[in-house]
């Protein structure tokens, strides 16, 4: 497919994925600008976050620091003028903070403080070295599952880690990020989550970001709240069986 084509496709799923949205907001009762989108460009090449740009989308996301670091590059060299705003939205060890801190402008997976900690320190250093002029935005990640293996911060244990995240020099504590359990309804696990977002907003004024739903599931999201979309396979199309 040639890029002309490409970007018509990419095109009418992005007013699909928009649509969807705004009739998510409506049925809330929200105003759709409360409910950003993030395009979630794993497995795809910078060709199409070049054209994402093009069509107006400027917050994007990866969930793998050696899928993005390169990419990241190769997207600033296609379109140096983007003004992207680059998201970590996947699971991160702490010996990648130093990478993660050169090209996200926030991490949305943080679930624990020795994570945080590193953020901390690499964001600084990168500051210092001038690889980045902002604090780095902080979105703490909630496990709604009870599944230690896809990441995440128990709900019993996020008051002490924003505590943690709060206190940690060169990191803005902006909210909490979700991702629905497998294979259940999500309104449940969506309401546990807004309810953790809004006693964590007593106590963090600023923390008023709630990163939930996916391609699958952002009505559900927008209705209990949600006020940030990761959106992969709905903009983008399949990953195929072994992409993550
Ligand atoms: C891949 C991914 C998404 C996007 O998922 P889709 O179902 O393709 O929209 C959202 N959030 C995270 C953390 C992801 O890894």
């Amino acid at each position: 497919m040639d890029l002309a084509e490409r970007r018509t496709e990419l095109a009418e799923s992005l007013a699909e994925v928009r649509d969807r949205v705004g009739r998510a907001c409506v049925a809330a009762g929200r105003a759709p600008g409360e409910v950003r989108l993030l395009a979630v460009t794993k497995t795809f090449p910078a060709a199409d976050a070049a054209l994402l740009t093009d069509l107006g989308v400027t917050e994007l996301a990866e969930n793998r620091d050696q899928e993005a670091a390169g990419k990241v590059r190769e997207v600033a060299d296609l379109r140096p003028a983007a003004g992207i705003r680059w998201h970590m939205v996947g699971r991160l060890q702490r010996n990648k903070a130093r990478s993660v801190a050169r090209w996200a402008a926030e991490v949305q997976s943080v679930d624990s403080l020795r994570l945080a900690e590193a953020l901390g320190r690499a964001a600084g250093n990168a500051r210092d070295a001038g690889e980045r002029q902002q604090p780095l935005d902080v979105l703490l990640q909630v496990s709604l599952d009870e599944d230690p293996a896809r990441g995440g911060c128990p709900i019993e244990e996020l008051d002490e880690l924003a505590e943690g995240v709060a206190r940690t020099g060169d990191l803005r504590l902006r909210g909490l990020m979700a991702v629905a359990p497998l294979g259940v309804d999500p309104r449940s696990a969506f309401d546990r989550l807004a309810a953790a977002a809004e006693r964590l907003r007593r106590d963090h004024q600023e923390a008023t970001e709630l990163s939930a739903g996916m391609s699958g599931d952002l009505e559900a999201a927008i209705a209990r709240g949600s006020t940030c979309v990761r959106v992969g396979t709905a903009l983008l199309g399949g990953r195929g069986l072994a992409s993550p």
